[in-house]
């Protein structure tokens, strides 16, 4: 069976992005791969977190990832920290990793603005550690929505560099990223992707009904009438249309059918409603199961135990060909 590695940062509640980009796929995936998913609380402090909301963020996503149809038998789900080989295998990769190629990426340009007061190295090495996830597991693909595919490549050209310095070592992830979906924008500013950090912009899975209708009816959109797909010209429209569409699995030409002649004024709260009854079930199932915090402890235990075996493997071959002694 061919192995998937995907996980999410706990630096914030859980938003309809990442379900749309990464989580839907996911769920799709369970049943033809060995997958492991992860929640990758070592990522989330590479900005300042609240200790307390952390840990219960940790757990909470947890729970929604089952709520999200993630069945914890099937796969292998556990927190990072819970498993040291991460942070093992970073500091080697890091060691095979240069300062021009982590100066390129994106996501670091764009953190570095956001907090220009605390820019860590552990900012700077977020893409080595993100390596260092997939490669642990021999992962053949990496399902994660669109801003993270230049941190895949990057992966997959450290991956080829190890293997060609030493031997065939790890296998190369490639990046699965949705056909619809992949970037979902901001509410607020169609021009910038939601982001669990930007809380006015963006929904999350555990938003209430009028929370989200309230959002929706709010979303920047264009001083036109027409709901039409147009990326450049209509981009919080054609937002809205890809979540519209992700949500009730319509097409993009059946959706501006249903709306032709019908202004934003309908448009946007049949968008939000849509959202509404897709989080219902997940909302109300996560709530559930965070009243069994024993269960979620069960699972996390059990995902991190299974991980744990799977990276000493490749932890214990990458010692050996760097040439550390034995212990
Ligand atoms: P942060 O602002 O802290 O980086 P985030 O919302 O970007 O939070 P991540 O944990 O960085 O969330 O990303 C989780 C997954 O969701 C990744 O696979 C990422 O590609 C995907 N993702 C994040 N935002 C979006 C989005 N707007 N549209 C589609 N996929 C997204
Ligand atoms: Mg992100």
């Amino acid at each position: 069976k061919k192995r998937i590695f995907s996980g999410i940062q706990p630096s914030g509640e859980l938003t309809l992005g990442s379900y749309m980009g990464a989580i839907k796929n996911w769920v799709a995936l369970q049943e033809e791969y060995e997958c492991v998913y992860c929640i990758v609380d070592m990522h989330a402090i590479t900005v300042r977190q609240v200790p307390a909301e952390l840990r219960r963020r940790s757990v909470a996503q947890l729970a929604q990832y089952i709520a999200c149809g993630l069945d914890p038998e099937k796969n292998i789900m556990f927190i990072q920290s819970h498993v040291p080989q991460h942070a093992e295998l970073s500091w080697v990769l890091g060691c095979y990793t240069q300062f021009g190629e982590l100066s390129r990426m994106t996501q670091f340009k764009m953190k570095s603005k956001q907090h220009a007061d605390n820019i860590t190295a552990g900012l700077f090495t977020y893409p080595v550690l993100m390596a260092a996830d997939i490669l642990l597991y021999q992962a053949d693909l990496v399902p994660v929505g669109e801003d993270q595919k230049q941190h895949v490549e990057l992966c997959r050209d450290i991956a080829q560099r190890f293997n060609g310095v030493y031997s065939e070592t790890f296998t190369l992830p490639e990046p699965f990223i949705p056909k619809l979906g992949a970037r979902i924008m901001s509410l607020g500013d169609p021009s910038s992707k939601m982001s669990k950090s930007d809380p006015d912009g963006c929904v999350y899975l555990m938003d209430k009904p009028e929370e989200v209708m309230r959002k929706f009816k709010r979303a920047v959109t264009d001083s036109e009438t027409a709901v039409k797909y147009d990326k450049d010209a209509k981009p919080g429209i054609s937002n809205l249309l890809t979540i519209y569409c992700a949500a009730t699995g319509k097409t993009l030409e059946q959706a501006e059918e249903e709306f032709a002649g019908q202004g934003y004024g309908i448009f946007k709260p049949a968008v939000g409603e849509a959202v509404v009854e897709l989080l219902r079930p997940i909302r109300e199932e996560s709530q559930r199961l965070m009243d069994d915090k024993a269960y979620l402890e069960s699972v996390y235990r059990a995902g991190a135990e299974k991980a744990g075996r799977i990276a000493d493997r490749t932890l214990s071959k990458v010692y050996r060909k760097v040439g550390f002694v034995a212990r």
